[in-house]
């Protein structure tokens, strides 16, 4: 899926203060600097990341940015720091656009877990392989991909036609506790509010018991709050 760069810039520049936030306390274990300082260089790290992105440019771009502001670090740590930082912004901000594209894409009604299985595949992802759903499953909004930092899986959908030359079924909702046990969200709990593209869970409104009063009972209690007249 092509994904416009403008959507991507928006995303990175709509959401600094959320982003600035998430990368803190990362870039302070990162550096091992005092939090004020590690705030500074995440809201550094996010303008240089709006306007490469605005300049139409690419990680390298970014980097070289980065390399040019001083930052205090060791070449190598600020490196490290700035990939990071752009390869993960970068991978939010294209998961939150294919999560809207895939709200709009009525052709596409059913979708399927990917994972890339390697070496570096998270085990408790694995189980998204056996996900094949309709697209506006429940299923997706608990479990939508990337499920942290390091994870490359994703989702792809699927026509009808597909789904039929597929060969394969649909997952029965009976397998789906089984396989959302093994799933794990490791992302760091700073990233959540940025996960906007997985609904929040319905809010636990506490729910009020009824309770059923005679007249009698109502009566009384409202002539505690009556003056008395007598
Ligand atoms: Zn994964």
């Amino acid at each position: 899926m092509i994904i416009a760069a403008d959507d991507i810039v928006d995303w990175v520049s709509d959401r600094g203060d959320l982003l600035i936030a998430a990368w803190t306390p990362q870039i302070a274990t990162m550096t091992d600097w005092e939090l004020p300082y590690a705030e500074a260089l995440a809201g550094e790290l996010h303008d240089g990341m709006v306007t490469s992105l605005l300049r139409g440019g690419t990680e390298s771009n970014f980097l070289n940015l980065v390399a040019r502001s001083n930052t205090g670090l060791d070449p190598r740590t600020e490196r490290d720091l700035a990939e990071r930082f752009f390869g993960v912004t970068l991978k939010l901000a294209r998961a939150a656009h294919r999560h809207a594209q895939d709200g709009k894409a009525t052709a596409l009604p059913f979708k399927y877990g990917t994972i890339v299985g390697d070496a570096r595949t998270d085990p408790s992802h694995l189980p998204l392989a056996d996900v094949l759903l309709p697209r506006e499953h429940p299923f997706w909004t608990r479990w939508q991909p990337p499920f942290g930092m390091d994870c490359r899986c994703g989702t792809i959908g699927m026509t009808n036609g597909q789904l039929a030359r597929s060969g394969r079924s649909i997952t029965p909702d009976e397998a789906l506790p089984a396989i959302e046990a093994q799933l794990r969200d490791t992302w760091p709990a700073e990233f959540r509010p940025l996960l906007d593209f997985r609904q929040p869970l319905a809010t636990a409104t506490p729910t009020q018991p009824a309770i059923t009063l005679s007249q009698q009972q109502l009566d009384d209690i409202l002539s505690a709050f009556r003056p008395d007249t007598d």
